[in-house]
């Protein structure tokens, strides 16, 4: 930590300004509780300081990548040689953690370009280990299936709300795909499991329909470093040599272990755009004690939400994920969207419009007051919409990512 802290007082525009300016002395800064005294950094400053937070020159630079900002505008990344290194180890260990060897095939099921990060790093981190991977990109279940049956993968990497796609494309094209080569598929982006550690119910309805193994992973560019799930899915593990997590409370504070909080990272051995203390805006746990696996590597629980979408109601913090999961388990509800608001009060309005899937024999909107109350101790306004006027906000012209949650709140 002290070496990260002492390269970014070295090389660092934006923190050499912050640590003049809040009087910081890095060589006082030697144990992880001292780096509460140190401001956080946050999205909005990647997006306005953005040159700033280079550390080395141009000519060093191998790969740029860019971010979506808060404020509209992508925040560009930098990678050098030693950074596309680092990148390997992460995801060589990240594969090792979901069980892969040298041997194992794995296709990906992501975009390789598009100035993303994530793709271009599982390709290092396989080559790193030594196994193979078959470049198939996003989408086109066809084209998926074709490779599988040419190829043999044993694993698949991919968001995993695409697997049901999968699913029923060979469905439809009577494809075996019980029998298939695939026996491990690691998700990306979306979680497979709830606080427990139980499947949630997208992990669910992969596993009725496939028995397949099922691992998650939490990522991101900013933080360039994997949090991947054992064989036991107890939460993902944590590379210690990569990155620094501490979990935030409300107060600004860590919370004690165990507790959610905000994840804000600080990045080791980063040498292109190395960050100290950025607020990720995800919020989950901390686990410390043993994973069933045997590693002492403290874990990750599955993301809660995201910060900004916390929503106060009645007295109850809570977030978008908890109200999709008793719509998304209600059988009658064909599609839905959650509006949330701020009142005169200052505190927050949530109201749930759905779309039902058949006429129910008993007031849907009581029913579902109630299933609420019962799962999330508290009940948002509801109200019934004819399932096209959903579908429509549901997917709006322009958005790639269907809309269930719209916030009208100003911030
Ligand atoms: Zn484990």
């Amino acid at each position: 930590m002290h070496k990260a802290l002492l390269y970014l007082s070295e090389h660092s525009k934006y923190y050499q300004r912050m640590f003049d300016k809040y009087e910081i002395d890095v060589n006082k800064i030697q144990h992880l509780e001292d780096l509460v005294k140190i401001p956080f950094t946050e999205k909005k400053d990647l997006q306005i300081f953005n040159e700033d937070f280079l550390c080395c020159p141009k000519e060093k630079i191998i790969d740029y990548i860019t971010t979506s900002g808060t404020l509209g505008d992508p925040v560009t990344f930098a990678c050098t040689e030693k950074d596309l290194q680092r990148l390997a180890y992460n995801e060589k260990k990240s594969f090792e953690c979901a069980g892969l060897h040298p041997g194992n095939i794995l296709q990906l099921m992501t975009t390789i370009d598009k100035r993303f990060m994530a793709g271009l790093a599982y390709f290092l981190g396989i080559r790193e280990m030594g196994a193979s991977i078959i470049r198939v990109g996003n989408g086109i279940p066809e084209l998926q299936w074709d490779t599988i049956k040419r190829i043999q993968p044993d694993t698949i990497m991919c968001v995993p709300s695409f697997i049901l796609r999968l699913i029923q494309y060979a469905e439809d094209h009577g494809i075996d795909y019980r029998n298939s080569s695939v026996k491990r598929i690691i998700g990306i982006g979306e979680g497979l499991r709830d606080q427990d550690f139980n499947l949630n119910l997208l992990g669910r309805k992969i596993r009725e329909k496939w028995d397949v193994q099922l691992f998650a992973t939490y990522s991101s560019t900013e933080m360039g470093a994997t949090f991947s799930e054992c064989e036991y899915g107890m939460g993902g593990h944590v590379h210690p040599e990569l990155i620094i997590v501490e979990i935030i409370g409300e107060d600004d504070l860590p919370v004690p272990d165990g507790e959610v909080g905000e994840v804000v990272v600080t990045t080791l051995g980063v040498e292109g755009m190395p960050l100290l203390r950025f607020r990720t805006g995800d919020m989950c746990a901390k686990r410390v004690e043993q994973c069933k696996c045997g590693r002492w590597s403290y874990r990750l629980t599955p993301l809660v939400g995201r910060k900004n979408n916390m929503i106060k109601l009645k007295g109850t913090t809570l977030y978008p994920p908890a109200i999709n999961d008793v719509l998304d388990n209600t059988e009658y509800v064909e599609n839905y969207c959650i509006y949330v608001s701020e009142n005169e009060s200052g505190t927050d309005d949530v109201e749930v419009k759905i779309g039902l899937k058949y006429d129910t024999p008993f007031d849907p909107v009581k029913d579902l007051k109630d299933k609420f109350r019962a799962r999330i101790r508290v009940a948002p306004r509801v109200t019934v919409l004819p399932k096209e006027e959903i579908q429509k906000i549901n997917f709006p012209a322009k958005s790639r990512k269907p809309v269930k949650f719209i916030d009208l709140r100003h911030k």
